[in-house]
Order: C-alpha cells, then sequence, then structure tokens
C-alpha cells in the first residue's frame, strides 16, 4: 500500500523550471528523503504527489491510480506542513477533531480517535490548550497528530524539523523515525539537512535544478 510513482515530470513557474523530467519510484512502506538546496524542486515534488498543484508534462500515479483522477476528498495523503497549518482559533484537541467531523466521523468515536493520536505523539495533556500556548516542538507533535487521524496510505513531510532549535530538532527526528517504523506507512520527506537525510530516509533522492541526480542509500549517496 502507498506505492508512488512519477514518471516524466516537468513542471514550470513561468521561465522558471522547477521540474524538468523527473522519474522517482517509491517503494510502499519505504521513507524516501528528497534532499537538494533551495530552489531545486524538493515541495513542488511534495505539493505535485498531494494534488495541491498540476504538473504541465508527466504523471503521478499512488498505488497504480493517476492522481489526477481521484478527487481530492478520496486521497489517501497527509501532508505536514513547514509552519504546521494549525488553525489559531481552535484548541488543540478542536484542530484534531476538525478533519474528522469534516468527514463526519461520530463524535465519541473522533474524540477517542484524537485522543489516542494525541497519547501516541505525547502531547495527551495540551488538548485545551491553543496553538500559540504551545511550543514548536509540540506544534510540530500536532501537525503529526492531525495528519494521522486522515488514516493516509502516504505521508508527505515538508521540512517538519526546520523551525526546531538543534537539541528539539535532534530528539523529534527520532521520534518521527520511531513512528514511521511503527506505521509502517510510505512517507516522502523533504529537508536541505544533510545530517537528517543520512538518519532519517530508507533511500535518498539528490534534487538540483529541478533535476534527480542520485537516488540510493544514505551510505551509498554520501560516499560518493
Ligand atoms: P525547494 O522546495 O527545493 O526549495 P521549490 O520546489 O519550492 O524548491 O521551487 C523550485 C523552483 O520553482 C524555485 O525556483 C521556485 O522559486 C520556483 N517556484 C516554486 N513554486 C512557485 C510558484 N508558486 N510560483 C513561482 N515560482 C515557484
Ligand atoms: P479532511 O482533513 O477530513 O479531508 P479538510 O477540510 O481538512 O478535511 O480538508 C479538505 C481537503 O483538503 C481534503 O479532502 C484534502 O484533499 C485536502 N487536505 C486537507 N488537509 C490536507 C493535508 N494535510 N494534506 C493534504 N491534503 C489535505
Amino acid at each position: 500500500h502507498g506505492a508512488i510513482r512519477l514518471e516524466s515530470l516537468t513542471r514550470s513557474y513561468g521561465r522558471v523550471v522547477a521540474l524538468d523530467d523527473v522519474d522517482l519510484e517509491v517503494r510502499a512502506g519505504e521513507m524516501m528523503t528528497l534532499v537538494g538546496p533551495s530552489g531545486s524542486g524538493k515541495s513542488t515534488i511534495l505539493r505535485l504527489i498531494a494534488g495541491l498543484d498540476r504538473p504541465d508534462g508527466g504523471r503521478i500515479l499512488v498505488d497504480g491510480q493517476d492522481v489526477s483522477q481521484v478527487p481530492p476528498h478520496r486521497r489517501a495523503v497527509a501532508m505536514v506542513f513547514q509552519d504546521f497549518a494549525l488553525y489559531p482559533h481552535l484548541t488543540v484537541l478542536g484542530n484534531l477533531l476538525f478533519g474528522l467531523r469534516v468527514r463526519r466521523v461520530r463524535r465519541d468515536e473522533a474524540d477517542r480517535r484524537a485522543r489516542s493520536a494525541a497519547e501516541r505523539l505525547g502531547i495527551g495533556d495540551l488538548l485545551d490548550r491553543y496553538p500559540d500556548q504551545t511550543s514548536g516542538g509540540q506544534r510540530q507533535r500536532i501537525a503529526l497528530a492531525r495528519a494521522l487521524l486522515r488514516e493516509p496510505t502516504v505521508y508527505l513531510l515538508d521540512e517538519p524539523l526546520a523551525s526546531l532549535d538543534a537539541p528539539l530538532r535532534f530528539a523529534t527526528r527520532a521520534d518521527l523515525l520511531a513512528l514511521h517504523r511503527d506505521l509502517g506507512t510510505t512517507t516522502v520527506h523533504v529537508t536541505h539537512d544533510q545530517a537528517e537525510a543520512m538518519t532519517l530516509g530508507d533511500r535518498v533522492a539528490v534534487l538540483d535544478r529541478g533535476r534527480i541526480r542520485q537516488v540510493g542509500p544514505p551510505q551509498q549517496v554520501y560516499d560518493e
């Protein structure tokens, strides 16, 4: 479940070529890390997989299905944004319940699932707070818990640790890895931090100016 295939993807913004003929396969259950300098096309790949943007050419298959053929509410993809994108006027619990309510999950069932996801990410005692009453690391966990509740077959993480300070980044990296091992959900993770790419991905794809230069296990990519 959750195999991704990118075929000959191209995307330009005006004169800027963001992606130039990108082919990539992510295996079901794998964590693939996209690494490369700022502007190399990493976020564009995530947005295309999420269906938040369309390619100019090529196609994206998730479990063999062309993403553009699947209506948004049927896409089993959850994206965690760099700035977490939490609703500031809702409590942590409200943030977790929001998507479940939209999907018309019964209140008691939604409550049970939200609390269970919060426990899993160690934020069970923050449910009554508002996002601005929590730390950066806690907000990161709220965003992950909310993504968890979508029960995705694919996680897309856009620099999920970038806004954390170094010690927290290190601790959260370990948690992220444990969560991935535990869930076994296909994950595409974007970073420009080489240490993160070394430790977080089963495989690493190195992007440069809209092209994939290398794909392989971290040791292999960084030994060359
Ligand atoms: P990365 O995530 O590696 O930093 P991006 O995928 O965000 O790179 O961007 C790739 C290139 O496409 C950059 O040159 C960026 O400026 C450009 N780009 C991305 N999104 C847009 C957009 N919505 N409008 C204009 N240019 C964009
Ligand atoms: P739900 O989360 O239950 O789908 P939302 O109102 O939050 O309800 O989302 C509406 C639509 O926006 C979703 O069907 C989905 O396509 C898209 N969407 C929302 N959140 C995300 C996310 N984290 N990653 C990717 N797509 C999302």
